[in-house]
């Protein structure tokens, strides 16, 4: 029997790999840089959870989430996405009164059961980051600046950034009526079958829905004094950090838990539904779970994304394919072999990336093997060598080799690395 990975799941390999390795290595360093602590949350929490913060009717927990019973018969599932898991990790470990600062950050593998499409897939990585208490329009402005920091020095260049504002609890009731009133002037039947449902849930769902979004095109929806207040600050905010926005009224961001400024980044390099980062405000999130008021605005880049749009503008397979510098070989006699191990690891032990090791193989194809992957210089150890004390190195490039003794073999090939780097 063959295996082969499950429907929707992928094997990240080779530069690929390299790729997300280098997204979550650039993002860690600009986290650290705006304060950011790093939590890590566990893959799986009660689906309850999920059910209460993302929305009961929303797609991702209608039709996506993994859900199972675990042995306790507790209803467990794969997280769909961050957020819930870390505020619930802040409710639970008290970490409003244990860190002065409450900036959090996550780098980790999501599941969704969605139908699989072109660079979707069941299990993917997200970056994310949730910054508790602080209500300014400046903490807003931070993410933002933050995330779009992320992107481009992974290598995004002309990124979109689109901006809009759901209101509060006060605004909210004004504005389920405006979009009620429309949704009556339209005639409700011509709504499709998940509008009807979630209309009574949550009618911005259907300012988000792919057939109905359309039919509100010239919607406007009406602030409060406060929000409305708050949007201009924000907007003049982005203006003065030099961050070029668009409104959106039709960005409404396709979970319950938001409130007031929600944001899109696309790159149009995936075409124009490819958001790679969404994030937005939800201060009623923390005291829905049972915490104290809290407010709190996040957002979550899409790695998978991400590196498809880096793979196809900046970062070529070619030029990240990397050599060791130096390659071990042996002859067959075991005290060869030996000394070539000892060298091996002298080698890596100052720092130089080495391989070696293939003393299975005959020494012919350990320099086919050395060749192939494009090293620099090799050593070769056979009886001759281990008789008189001394190595060869030999330039693979020129194809000149010469011998040096024993000794001073490890700060010979220090020196050939530093002249090469
Ligand atoms: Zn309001
Ligand atoms: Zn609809």
């Amino acid at each position: 029997m063959k295996y082969q990975s499950v429907k929707g799941f992928r094997d990240i390999l080779g530069v690929s790999a390299e790729t997300f390795s280098f997204v979550e290595k650039t993002a860690r360093a600009i986290f650290r840089k705006y304060n950011f602590d790093e939590i890590r949350i566990p893959t799986v929490e009660l689906s309850d959870l999920f059910l209460r913060t993302i929305g009961e009717t929303t797609d991702i927990v209608e039709k996506e989430m993994y859900v199972f019973e675990d042995k306790g018969k507790r209803k467990i599932a794969l997280r769909p996405e961050g957020t819930a898991g870390v505020v619930r990790a802040y409710i639970e470990n008290n970490l409003s009164q244990k860190y002065p600062s409450q900036k959090f950050f996550y780098i980790g593998q999501m599941f969704r059961q969605e139908r699989p499409q072109s660079g979707r897939f069941r299990e993917f990585s997200q970056i994310g980051c949730e910054y508790f208490g602080n209500l300014s329009v400046y903490a807003d402005i931070e993410i933002i600046l933050l995330a779009k920091d992320i992107l481009e020095s992974s290598g995004i260049k002309d990124v979109k950034i689109e901006i809009n504002n759901l209101g509060c609890e006060k605004c909210r009731p004004l504005l389920q009526k405006n979009i009620s009133e429309i949704i009556t002037k339209l005639n409700f039947d011509n709504l499709c079958d998940d509008c009807k449902r979630r209309f009574s849930k949550n009618p911005f769902r259907v300012l988000d829905c792919k057939i109905d979004g359309e039919k509100f095109k010239g919607f406007t929806p009406k602030l409060c004094n406060e929000c409305s207040s708050e949007f201009e600050e924000l907007k003049n905010g982005l203006k003065n950090a030099n961050l070029n926005f668009t409104v959106s009224n039709k960005l409404v961001r396709g979970l319950d838990y938001y409130t007031k400024t929600v944001f899109e980044i696309t790159s149009d390099v995936l075409g124009s539904q490819s958001a790679v980062c969404a994030g937005g405000r939800y201060d009623n999130l923390v005291k829905d779970l049972g915490g104290a008021t809290t407010a709190a605005v996040g957002f979550a880049i899409g790695v998978d994304r991400l590196v498809e749009i880096l793979e196809k503008t900046v970062r070529s397979p070619k030029s990240e394919a990397k050599s060791p510098f130096v390659f071990v070989c042996a002859t067959e006699n075991d005290d060869c072999k030996k000394m070539a191990f000892h060298i091996l690891s002298e080698i890596r032990n100052s720092g130089i990336i080495a391989d070696g090791g293939y003393f299975e193989k005959s020494l012919k194809s350990q320099m086919r093997l050395a060749d192939a992957l494009g090293t620099k210089y090799a050593v070769i150890i056979g009886d001759e060598e281990i008789k008189n004390k001394k190595i060869i190195l030999r330039d693979m490039k020129v194809q000149q080799q010469k011998e040096i003794g024993l000794d001073g073999a490890i700060e010979e090939i220090k020196k050939c690395f530093n002249r090469n780097s």
